[in-house]
């Protein structure tokens, strides 16, 4: 399971295989249409509005020697050599002049001083490293996404940071706005578990962080993966036909360790002061926004406001199509109203924990504003067409931002984009239903699919129509008709071929970067197949910290998503599991392909006791270790029936992380399929 729990929204940390460079010369051309609706965006954009250049450049102190960062063993995790090829000033037709504006402005990478004592790294991670100068220390926020990184970001501040002492300033506290793992997962690199534990670094959070941060990603943690492979790009090649920029930073690290030290002192409400190395800080609580647990923070000495990654320069999500639970648009703006009314007058610089700072009074004020009336307008608009009776599809068809809000960079869909947020408004007040019937009892894909081929006259008329209206630049209906027949023949090379240029071209003409992603990753997929396991992760990425952090209810929830209803059916078994360190123990019961369990058993008659820790318990519900293995290596015990233990654990089922997704074939058959597609 545990190779599921390492990514976030907006992280893959594996070793991954991109596409072999022969075949990355195959990929297409812009069609005309797409050369066409790129090129109306120049006109259309204020492009000579070149602010965001000026700032993302200001207080630039030093890059990164070499532009790229390796890991304990010598491998790259971060490079930005790879996009070297950004240099170029003016879009290639091929790539969406704003997300490459966008993409360019994110090559920004190295130390930068933002005021007085306060300095980000940028560009060395998705997301920027925070660092304060105390009076004697240093005050690190959001430790980056992997050891490497953050080791990295901490050495570039010591080695170039103009500040007498830089060398040697002890970090005496590290702050976490978030509980998104780009924001904690490199932890280790700048503070010890030794030096929190004495008390000699401070680690502070949200409340809720810890949670938070351990649980987001691991019910639903395999799906999300899959799915965040296609968002960030993961698997296409570097370059004007591929992987540009993920739009909320340029990508994220490859193959670092996350760590994850608690916090020992959690913010609890708005107001909430601390000093720490005689450096004040005045929190502001924003729970539910961009992450369930969240802060901004405010220090008054340096007029600087943290904003988090609540006022970014990109629309944020409100659904992240990793998939994720739904962000609430209403408690967002709010608080970045809340910000602008206790900060708005006094920040004279707003530091984010991606992008680029904002500064000046007036500036600030505007940033938190145009903000706040994005994401109110959403919210407000969506459930006005909603109450007449609109329904998502349509709603995200019909909503565009206002003139007003869509003159502001800031705003643009680099990430987010209006037309999934408007639905993610919509799925939080009223769910998936639509309200028609019609919609209420669908057939499932592969059915209608079937039907609908059939109706239409048959894949290759589907096909010969397909092919007029991809002449025509109908790229949406294109793929939306060709699923149908790629679902039914997945052997349809014709079909597959098509759908997929449909897809490039609209990954083509796609603002947002994880909209690039999904687009020309499935289009990779219909033109290849899957991507081979080879260079994927095996079972042995699990994160012991994140593992150390599960409490013994998550991992036997974990455990209950595992199990295999049809094969559990009738029967009954009862397991008690024993923790040895603290001799907890859980009554597990099976009844109805049901797994239940119980805190402090006082079963006396189970059909089995294991005794094993809670990570040897995740390893096996995970599939990366064997009940059999692990007894043999005396990490676990078992007395009464072991064989009914053993029948216990055999009924879980394993997740594949490479499961299909533009086209259906499941399980033994899809290699096969997939060759017969080359
Ligand atoms: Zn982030």
């Amino acid at each position: 399971m545990i190779k599921c729990w390492l990514i976030s929204f907006c992280m893959i940390l594996y070793a991954l295989c991109p596409l072999s460079s022969s075949a990355a010369e195959q990929l297409k051309n812009a069609s005309s249409a797409t050369r066409d609706a790129n090129a109306a965006l120049l006109q259309h954009l204020p492009f000579a509005d070149r602010k965001d250049f000026e700032d993302a450049r200001r207080g630039f102190i030093a890059g990164l020697p070499d532009q790229t960062i390796r890991n304990a063993k010598g491998g790259v995790v971060w490079s930005m050599k790879n996009f070297s090829f950004l240099d170029k000033e003016a879009a290639p037709d091929t790539v969406n002049p704003s997300l490459w504006r966008m993409a360019k402005l994110n090559m920004n990478s190295g130390l930068f001083a933002v005021t007085d004592r306060i300095y980000q790294v940028r560009g060395l991670d998705l997301s920027n490293m925070t660092i304060i100068e105390g009076d004697t220390g240093l005050i690190i926020i959001d430790p980056l996404s992997s050891i490497a990184t953050a080791t990295a970001a901490l050495e570039l501040y010591r080695a170039k940071g103009p500040d007498k002492d830089a060398k040697t300033r002890p970090v005496k506290a590290v702050i976490y706005t978030h509980s998104h793992v780009d924001h904690y997962g490199g932890v280790k690199g700048v503070v010890s578990e030794q030096d929190v534990a004495t008390g000699k670094t401070a680690v502070l959070a949200p409340e809720g962080f810890l949670e938070e941060a351990v649980s987001e990603n691991v019910f639903a943690g395999n799906a999300m993966t899959r799915r965040a492979l296609y968002m960030y790009g993961a698997l296409l090649p570097y370059g004007e036909k591929g992987r540009v920029d993920a739009g909320l930073g340029k990508t994220s690290a490859v193959g670092g360790l996350v760590s994850l030290i608690a916090p020992t002192d959690s913010i609890r409400s708005t107001g909430e002061k601390r000093v720490i190395d005689g450096v004040e800080f005045e929190f502001q609580m924003a729970p539910d926004t961009e992450a369930p647990a969240e802060m901004l923070l405010y220090l008054p000495r340096f007029k600087a406001l943290g904003a988090a990654e609540d006022a970014t320069h990109t629309l944020h999500n409100l659904y992240t199509l990793r998939g994720a639970k739904v962000r609430d648009a209403n408690k967002w703006w709010k608080a970045l109203d809340e910000a602008l009314d206790r900060f708005g007058g006094r920040a004279e610089v707003l530091f984010g924990q991606h992008h680029w700072p904002v500064w000046g009074v007036d500036n600030i004020r505007a940033h938190l504003k145009i903000q706040r009336n994005g994401y109110k307008f959403l919210h407000d608009q969506t459930l006005r067409l909603a109450n007449m009776g609109y329904t998502p599809t349509e709603i995200s068809e019909a909503l565009r931002f206002p003139p007003s809000l869509d003159r502001q960079w800031s705003l643009h869909g680099y990430y987010g984009t209006v037309s999934h947020n408007v639905k993610a408004v919509y799925q939080h007040y009223l769910g998936w239903f639509d309200g028609n019937p019609a919609n209420l009892n669908p057939l499932p894909p592969v059915e209608a699919a079937r039907r609908y081929v059939e109706f239409m006259g048959g894949a290759g008329e589907v096909v010969k129509k397909a092919k007029e209206y991809y002449d025509k630049g109908e790229y949406r209906w294109v793929a939306e008709v060709l699923k149908h027949v790629v679902f039914v023949e997945p052997a349809n090379m014709d079909a597959r071929s098509l759908q997929a240029d449909a897809f490039e071209q609209l990954g083509y003409q796609a603002e947002s970067g994880p909209w690039r992603g999904f687009y020309l990753t499935g289009a990779q997929e219909l033109r290849y197949g899957l991507p081979h396991a080879d260079g994927l992760p095996g079972g042995s990425t699990a994160s012991p910290d994140t593992v150390q952090a599960m409490t013994a209810e998550m991992i036997l929830d974990f455990l209950a998503i595992h199990l295999n209803a049809d094969r559990a059916e009738g029967k009954v078994l009862r397991i008690t599991w024993v923790q040895p360190d603290t001799r907890e123990s859980y009554a597990l019961t099976l009844e109805n392909s049901v797994l239940l369990y119980k805190k402090d058993a006082t079963d006396g008659n189970p059909d089995a006791t294991l005794t094993m820790p809670r990570a040897i318990l995740a390893a096996i519900a995970g599939g990366r270790l064997k009940l059999e293995q692990a007894l043999g290596a005396k990490e676990a015990l078992v007395s009464g029936n072991a064989a009914r233990a053993t029948e216990f654990f055999e009924l879980l089922d394993e997740f594949s992380l490479l499961f299909p997704i533009v086209s259906r074939e499941f399980g033994e058959s899809a290699r096969a399929q997939q060759q017969n597609a080359q």
